[in-house]
């Protein structure tokens, strides 16, 4: 196993409703280290932009308003094989086929406002990384 990085983001549900700790929490406990962080609010075409992927599925407007709605946390997590690691701590996408103790069970409040954003590949999380953060602002 690999030292790796993933990208992850606190969606604005979760930073609503002040779940910004409980959420950080998670990835400690589970051995992922929070080696930059940034709050932010997302303008449109940001949202836009690192939704690219999405643009054609019929839920991308609504999941760029959702994205817009408030506040976000962006973060870079490092740890052994960190991209698959966050996403088992995150749960399935769908918070009712999430599994029990994941972030998406424990907090997210539909399929949308599911909390937390994490990267699906190293490829991916690379990509993620650079479009918010510069090297220097990640500090392992
Ligand atoms: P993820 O990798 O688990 O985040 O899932 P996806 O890459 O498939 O989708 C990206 C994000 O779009 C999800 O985290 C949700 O916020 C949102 N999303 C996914 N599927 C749906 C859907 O069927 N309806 C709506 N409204 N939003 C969705």
């Amino acid at each position: 196993m690999a030292v790796e990085r993933t990208l992850s983001i606190i969606k604005p549900d979760a930073t609503r409703r002040n779940l910004t700790g409980a959420i950080n929490a998670k990835f400690e406990e589970a051995g992922l280290r929070i080696v930059a962080q940034r709050r932010i609010r997302l303008a449109r075409a940001d949202a836009e932009s690192f939704y690219d992927v999405h643009r054609a599925r019929p839920f991308f407007g609504s999941l760029c308003d959702f994205m817009t709605s408030g506040p976000v946390v962006v973060q870079v997590l490092e740890g052994e094989s960190a991209v698959a690691r966050n996403r088992d701590i995150m749960g399935a996408t769908d918070p009712a086929k999430a599994a029990p103790g994941t972030i998406r069970k424990l907090f997210a409040e539909s399929i949308e406002a599911n909390s937390v954003h994490g990267s699906d590949s190293a490829e991916n999380a690379a990509r993620e990384i650079a479009f918010f953060f510069a090297g220097l602002d990640i500090v392992g």
